[in-house]
């Protein structure tokens, strides 16, 4: 039988990876659920190159660092982590949840969402059928190089992920073909000018139309050329690096009570539904101020409450840490 967990966070960007630490700190059980494939939320995937620069104790560090020193620190609480999992809903047994994702079930006594701006999803290319052929041969993402080696390949996007990956194939591909919407690039100076330098057949100011194939397999692409005429290429995969939209998405229909997109919480982080919490990005109050430092702040508060509403004879004040990490090298 699958075991109950003390908490399990939906989210792990800082707020749950933080969070996930202090669960560990205050002795629960956890299991920390994302539906990217990487931890560290909008830090590793939106900016993770980006330097941050109000974080406490920290008067400069790179998104991607912060992120691996809180992964670091989660760690402690050994915690079972889902990635490229999603929750979508619950059901409240008479002691526990029972949380669904799109893989599976997990039980666990109580909630906390750190669910900042919603669950990433890659935005498609926005032709006809093109479900048909996801998962097979049109990809978002480049996680097995090897699996191109040898093929004709398109990839779609004109950002640094988009060229990256173009560069990156062009050394085990057949054919590398570069489609971008625009006539210039978003993506860095030397990046690009590597393209231009490499084999990369690179077709600016176009768009994919019509994706030709049969049995879920690309065969060829219809691509529109601005104030030119279409063209047709013959290949055999479709990489779509246009980035992500986020969405609360099946998250906002648990009935909570809600500020536009953002979950009302109480002064111990409790969302209107007894047992599910809230902290970070996702949750609203009077005065919310929407950072990580926040986040940071908002996770000890959260599973503090969460440690007594579980065992109530546990106070809600911590220890300080100090005393916790001495029993653990005892
Ligand atoms: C470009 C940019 C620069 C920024 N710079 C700064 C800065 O300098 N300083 C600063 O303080 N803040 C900055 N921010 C804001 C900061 O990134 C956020 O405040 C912070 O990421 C919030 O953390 P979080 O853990 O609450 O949520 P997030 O980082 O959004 O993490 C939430 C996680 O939940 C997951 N998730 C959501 N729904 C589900 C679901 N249903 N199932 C499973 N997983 C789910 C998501 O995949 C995500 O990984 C910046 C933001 C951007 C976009």
């Amino acid at each position: 039988m699958t075991e109950v967990v003390d908490v399990t966070i939906i989210g792990g960007g800082p707020t749950g990876l933080f969070a996930t630490f202090y669960a560990g700190m205050r002795e629960m059980s956890v299991t920390l659920i994302d539906s990217l494939p990487q931890l560290g939320g909008q830090l590793n995937e939106l900016y993770p190159d980006k330097y941050i620069y109000d974080v406490g104790g920290f008067p400069k560090v790179l998104a991607k660092d912060l992120v691996d020193s809180l992964v670091e620190q989660a760690e402690f609480a050994k915690p079972s982590i889902h990635l490229e999992e999603t929750v979508l809903s619950y059901e409240k047994k008479d002691d526990h949840f029972v949380l669904k994702t799109n893989k599976g079930e997990h039980l666990t006594k109580t909630i906390l969402i750190t669910a900042g701006i919603g669950a990433f999803q890659p935005r498609k290319l926005g032709v006809e059928n093109e479900e048909t052929f996801e998962g097979t041969s049109l990809h978002y993402s480049v996680p097995d190089l090897q699996k191109f080696k040898g093929e004709r390949v398109l990839v779609c996007g004109g950002g640094d992920s988009a060229v990256d990956w173009a560069l990156m194939l062009e050394e085990v591909a057949e054919e590398v073909t570069l489609v971008h919407r625009r006539d210039k690039f978003r993506a860095h100076e030397t990046s690009v000018n590597q393209l231009m330098e490499s084999s990369v057949q690179v077709k600016t100011s176009r768009q994919v139309k019509e994706i030709h194939g049969k049995d879920g397999r690309v065969e060829a692409v219809t691509v529109a050329q601005r104030g030119g005429e279409d063209e047709r290429f013959d290949l055999d995969h479709v990489i779509v690096n246009y980035g992500n939209v986020s969405s609360l998405g099946p998250l906002k229909e648990w009935g909570f009570e809600m500020d536009r997109q953002s979950i009302i919480v109480d002064r111990h982080m409790e969302t209107s539904i007894p047992g599910i919490f809230a902290a970070g990005d996702v949750a609203s109050y009077d005065g919310k101020v929407k950072l990580i430092a926040v986040g940071l702040g908002e996770a000890p508060v959260a599973i503090s409450h969460i440690k007594s509403a579980i065992d109530p004879k546990a106070r809600v004040q911590p220890k300080h840490s100090t005393s916790v990490f001495k029993q653990e090298e005892a």
